[in-house]
């Protein structure tokens, strides 16, 4: 510990005078004290050097200072003649009790054992001297003589001196330290906060937890949503009890992973939002590590949604695949499609002469008969396939005029009421009445509810209702087309606008209909979208801008 050699130099003040230290020694004791604590801001300090100065000074066996502050608690320690010693030997009990009986003014001797406030010492007297602050006593230094006769009224005065200055400087110092203490705390909870800002303005969901597995922060992103958690039933609770809805063998492996190897690791998750719609989410993982010891100690999980990104990405795929499609398709069609005319037209002509009776008496005539309309249909159906690829193909920048929806919906219920086959199929329409006008191509819009009607036929084979609705969403015009069929499995969802994609048997499907739907929509500034449950039923969606051109 350091001291100031001055006062070391005066130690042992009485020794040389045999019990009775003369004025000037004492003097100086005092003023080196007073100037030593001059320079001392810690209160801890104040107490070490005081009671060092004193136990030293006045050849005590031992000397203690306790004071209890307002602003910065206990301050306390204690010397004995091999140095610094257990500050709880001060009983703190017994020196309240102590203040009950007799409020002192001054110093007090006591050379009852049972009394003295310094417990496990041998001392045989022991002198307190109460620490005033502010007109109150807060504290005391309390001095072990371990003879009777090395104590002295003339000890005692300048036990009573060194405390009084004590106090005053105690008091200050423990004022210093508050104010201290205060701007530190204050500065560290303006940097808690501006950290819990940034964390919250984040455009992702995030939250860190402990190596106990406990969440410790918890940002404003997470806490929102219909998977938020609030953060007052977050912060401090176990991660696994808080995510119970996942399961929590693979949480707690991720988190594990994550303390064990120090690596970040990305996840990609999906989830199914309230409507149905599928919610794609990048999760990462990242170790945090303490900059000593390189050790994991926290686990951050930030988590961002990238359903808009994914649907993007597909868009832009499903869009490049259209076009090399579409740019292939128009070139072969050209090719198929003249022989196609040419073979239709020789079973025409052959059957023709059948008719004239140009094959009269023929044994095969029956099969001739059976096979060139089996030519004749496949032709045709090859037609078909062929005009649903031009369709596609087309630049589809056509002819745009104003277009009551509710017009195209009522005429293409009745269109496909005549396709109704098998069971029996209700057709409902809802039409709201301020349906909005669109700039459309009102052929192609038709051919794009068709298509969707005709699928949604396919999939009641035993029967069902089939829903037609348009209403106006801002500026936007919605048609749904509904139906209470099959529904279509999670992983053909993704699959079904693809050109050529049916699961319907040879002949049935082409797999055309829901691209070329697809590509007018999109054509048209507008978008097509899917729910869907298996079992229960479909939803297609087609959303039309509503154009300022529109009159
Ligand atoms: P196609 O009808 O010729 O098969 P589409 O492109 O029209 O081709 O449809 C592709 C596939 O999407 C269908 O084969 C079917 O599996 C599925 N699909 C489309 N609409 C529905 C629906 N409303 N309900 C169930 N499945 C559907
Ligand atoms: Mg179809």
């Amino acid at each position: 510990m350091s001291f100031p050699s001055a006062v070391k130099k005066q130690s042992r003040l009485f020794s040389q005078s045999g019990g009775n230290g003369d004025s000037s020694t004492e003097l100086r004791f005092i003023s080196d004290l007073g100037r030593s604590l001059l320079f001392t801001v810690h209160p801890k300090k104040v107490a070490s050097r005081v009671a060092d100065a004193i136990q030293h000074g006045v050849q005590a066996e031992v000397c203690a200072f306790m004071a209890e502050l307002e602003n910065i608690g206990v301050v306390s320690c204690s010397f004995d003649e091999k140095g610094e010693m257990d500050p709880r030997s001060f009983e703190k009990s017994k020196f309240e009790k102590w203040l009950e009986l007799l409020p002192p003014q001054v110093g007090h001797k006591q050379e009852d054992p049972a009394e003295f406030l310094l417990s496990g010492k041998t001392h045989k007297l022991e002198y307190v001297s109460p620490l005033h602050i502010n007109g109150e006593i807060k504290g005391a230094i309390v001095v072990g003589f371990s003879k009777k006769q090395d104590f002295n009224d003339a000890k005692g005065s300048l036990i009573d001196a060194a405390t009084q200055m004590a106090a005053m400087s105690v008091n200050l110092s423990s004022h210093y330290e508050a104010a201290i203490n205060n701007s530190i705390n204050r500065a560290k909870e303006e940097h808690r906060r501006f950290t819990e800002a940034v964390l919250d303005a984040l455009p992702v969901s995030l939250y860190v937890v402990d190596r106990d597995f406990r969440i410790v922060t918890w940002n404003r992103h997470r806490e929102i949503g219909s998977k938020g958690i609030p953060r007052e039933s977050a912060i401090g609770r176990n991660v696994f009890n808080v995510l119970a809805r996942y399961p929590e063998g693979r949480v707690k492996q991720e988190f594990e992973r994550a303390f064990r190897t120090g690596k970040i690791e990305r996840i990609e998750q999906q989830t199914a939002a309230d409507d149905g719609s599928m919610q794609h989410w990048m999760v990462s993982k990242v170790p945090m590590k303490d900059p000593e010891s390189g050790e994991v100690t926290h686990v951050i999980t930030v988590g961002e949604d990238v359903t808009a990104r994914v649907a993007a990405i597909h868009a832009v795929g499903r869009a490049e695949k259209l076009a090399a499609v579409g740019r292939l398709a128009a070139g072969v069609v050209h090719e198929i499609n003249n022989p196609l005319a040419t073979i239709a037209a020789c079973a025409e002509a052959l059957e023709q002469r059948v008719e004239e009776g140009v094959f009269e008496g023929l044994d095969a005539i029956d099969d001739l008969n059976e096979y060139l309309g089996l030519i004749k249909s496949e032709a045709f159906r090859c037609k078909s396939i062929t005009t649903g690829l031009l369709d596609f193909s087309r630049i589809r920048t056509g002819n745009r005029h104003p277009l009551d929806c509710g017009e195209v919906i009522r005429s293409s219920a009745n269109l496909v009421s005549h396709q109704k086959r098998g069971e029996k199929i209700d057709i409902e329409i809802e039409i709201a009445d301020d349906l909005a006008l669109l700039n459309a191509d009102g052929g192609q819009i038709q051919q794009a509810v068709i298509a969707l009607c005709t699928n949604a036929i396919d999939a009641m084979p035993k029967g069902g209702t089939l829903t037609m609705r348009a209403a106006t969403h801002s500026n936007r015009v919605a048609i749904e087309i509904e139906d209470t069929g099959v529904g279509i499995p999670q992983e053909d969802l993704s699959k079904i606008f693809e050109p050529f994609f049916t699961t319907k048997e040879v002949g049935e499907g082409t797999g055309l209909g829901l691209a070329v739907c697809y590509g007018i929509i999109t054509d048209h500034g507008g978008r097509l979208s899917v729910r869907s449950n298996v079992g229960k039923g479909t939803t297609f969606t087609i959303l039309l801008p509503i154009t300022a051109q529109v009159p």
